[in-house]
């Protein structure tokens, strides 16, 4: 199939495509994650364990991560959903930032959740906490509850988001692209088997190549150039 002929093309994001941005992989850490030990702070358990030193976590990390500005991969997906007006192009990212949004994507469902929200859990409702600093005393502005609200973020061993939403885009899919995601994280490392079973040709860009089967095609480089490049190449009218 030519690329233009492509009807539902999804896009798995994961934190490499951030990383040209500033915003490190867990693996690749700079400082940003490595100040905290990931377990201490990243797990369901630790939560429940210790709340306050898990939003001290997320509040100290938020300002640096909103203010981070998007790179030319996230970019040239907003470029490719203007060029083929008529697909339909999702994207599943596994990245709590916001650089898809500001690179003007559409059609973005965060699977991990999103660092800018909070959600009560008492009465359920999802608040933009991106300029307030939560914690355990903060007060729910709709049922009035106090410190039942959590970071809006899947921690591990907690289950994703949206996957009714997820189901329904796999089902369909013929056009399959992981951007800067290792395959460690479950379940979005096993949504390329399901796409590839369901027909879709599927390609990774990553820095590293993956020992998945389930790719047909694999471009190695920094996605801040690669995914310009192949958008340019193959859907750009010439
Ligand atoms: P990961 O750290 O396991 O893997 C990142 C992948 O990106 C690796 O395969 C690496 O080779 C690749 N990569 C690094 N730099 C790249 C670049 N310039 N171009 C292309 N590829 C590049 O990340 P993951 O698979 O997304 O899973 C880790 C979990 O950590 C996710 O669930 C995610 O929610 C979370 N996380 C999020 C952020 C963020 O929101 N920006 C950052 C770090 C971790």
């Amino acid at each position: 199939m030519k690329p233009k002929q492509y009807q539902n093309i999804v896009f798995l994001t994961g934190a490499g495509i951030s990383a040209p941005s500033g915003i490190p992989t867990f693996r690749g850490s700079n400082g940003l994650w490595n100040n905290y030990p990931l377990e201490d702070v990243a797990t369901i358990e630790a939560f429940r364990r210790n709340p306050n030193y898990v939003h001290k976590f997320i509040n100290e990390l938020k300002p640096t991560i909103l203010e981070t500005l998007p790179n030319a991969a996230h970019y040239a997906i907003t470029d490719m959903q203007k060029l083929c007006l008529n697909a339909n192009i999702d994207v599943i990212t596994q990245n709590i930032d916001t650089l898809h949004e500001k690179a003007g994507n559409n059609h973005v469902h965060h699977i991990h959740g999103r660092i800018d929200n909070a959600r009560c859990e008492r009465c359920g409702c999802i608040l933009d906490v991106s300029k307030l600093e939560v914690n355990t005393k903060t007060i729910c502005p709709s049922c009035k509850t106090i410190g039942r609200l959590k970071p809006h973020i899947v921690f591990f061993h907690e289950p994703i988001l949206y996957t009714s939403i997820v189901d329904k885009l796999l089902e369909k899919v013929d056009l399959f692209i992981a951007v800067g995601t290792s395959g460690n994280v479950f379940p979005a490392a096993g949504f390329t088997t399901i796409a590839k079973q369901k027909g879709a040709k599927t390609i990774l860009f990553d820095i590293e190549p993956s020992a998945n089967p389930f790719f047909d095609e694999q471009i190695i480089g920094d996605a801040s150039e690669t995914l310009p490049k192949f958008v340019e190449e193959r859907f750009a009218i010439h």
